[in-house]
């Protein structure tokens, strides 16, 4: 399928998926509350998780919000295109089933070659939650989309070049993370120094999608912290599983092993993939990082899909 193809499903209140810098996309035009009630129901997503629009131009942005704070330029002109979505005050034109409700619309201009040319062909901005089954990992790859859904159609672009979804953030009142993702919290910090990450209620989140289980694979995840990598040794010893771990320590298990290479980026790009692998074993047990800079990321997406945490 070509550009012109996908963009014409979604001018006629259809939904298609498509590439972005993060992870493949779920999309509809976000001002038609039909195409979007669509998404919601190939996913099984909660109706009141809202779901993130992506536009390709300023014109786009203003069209959808009543008002840009004044931090945002600078988050806009640092990170636009790229993988930091805003909440900004909604406008009119943007239904509810697209906010889950809300009064605010979470907005972000990606940067991929594919995306940003659909978006501007369609003409209208586009809605796009991950283009996963709700609570399973996010696809990287045109096959993942094609395992969560064979019947709907594609537009196929480069593999994901960060592999975790975008960083969500709030500019009411003290500006803060909801969503960690992509850009870290160092990133955003040269440009807003007293950005924290918000402090969420487990049960009345600011950002409604986090209340609920995500990126979880086909069978129970063991997740350990780096600085139990000895208890994690005990722990698969003899078992029928497989291991997740860096390149680095590949070498101090035997038994199957998948490498999520030498760095942090490499890891947040590497582990949707290896989440849905077709390996026989038992568990994933999964060797985590430390908890800074992409890490935290990592950290926070592997928390959240473990059945157990050490
Ligand atoms: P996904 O599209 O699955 O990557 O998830 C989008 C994330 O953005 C979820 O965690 C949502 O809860 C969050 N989100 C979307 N719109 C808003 C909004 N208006 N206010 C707060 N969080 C939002
Ligand atoms: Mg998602």
């Amino acid at each position: 399928m070509d550009v012109k193809q996908a963009a014409d499903i979604i001018k006629n209140g259809g939904i298609v998926a498509f590439p972005t810098e993060t992870v493949y996309g779920l999309g509809a035009n976000a001002l038609d509350r039909e195409a979007v009630k669509k998404v919601f129901r190939a996913k099984g997503r909660p109706t009141d998780n809202p779901l993130i629009v992506h536009v390709a131009s300023s014109q786009m942005l203003l069209n959808v919000v009543r008002s840009i704070p004044p931090q945002a330029r600078g988050l806009i002109k640092r990170f636009w295109p790229g993988p930091l979505t805003i909440i900004f005050p909604a406008s009119d034109e943007i239904p509810i089933e697209t906010t889950g409700g809300l009064s605010t619309v979470a907005v972000r201009m990606p940067d991929n070659i594919t995306a940003l040319a659909l978006i501007t062909e369609a003409g209208v901005p586009i809605a796009a939650p991950s283009a996963n089954k709700s609570g399973r990992p996010s696809p990287t790859s045109v096959e993942h989309v094609k395992e969560d859904f064979p019947d709907i159609p594609i537009l196929s672009g480069k593999h994901s070049r960060h592999g975790m979804e975008s960083t969500v953030i709030a500019l009411d009142g003290k500006p803060r993370i909801l969503r960690q993702g992509a850009i870290s919290l160092k990133q955003l910090r040269e440009v807003i120094p007293n950005i924290t990450i918000a402090e969420q209620n487990p049960e009345r989140p600011e950002s409604p999608g986090m209340k609920y289980r995500h990126y979880a694979p086909d069978r129970p995840l063991i997740l350990f912290s780096p600085e139990q990598l000895e208890h994690m040794k005990l722990y698969v010893k003899g078992k029928d599983v497989i291991i997740l771990c860096k390149d680095r320590y590949a070498k101090e298990f035997t038994g199957q092993v998948i490498k999520l290479g030498s760095t942090d980026k490499e890891m947040a790009k590497s582990l949707y993939k290896a989440l849905r692998t077709k390996r026989e074993g038992e568990e994933l047990v999964v060797l985590g990082t430390e908890k800074k800079g992409h890490g935290r990321t990592i950290m926070d997406r592997l928390e959240r899909a473990a059945t157990k945490s050490y």
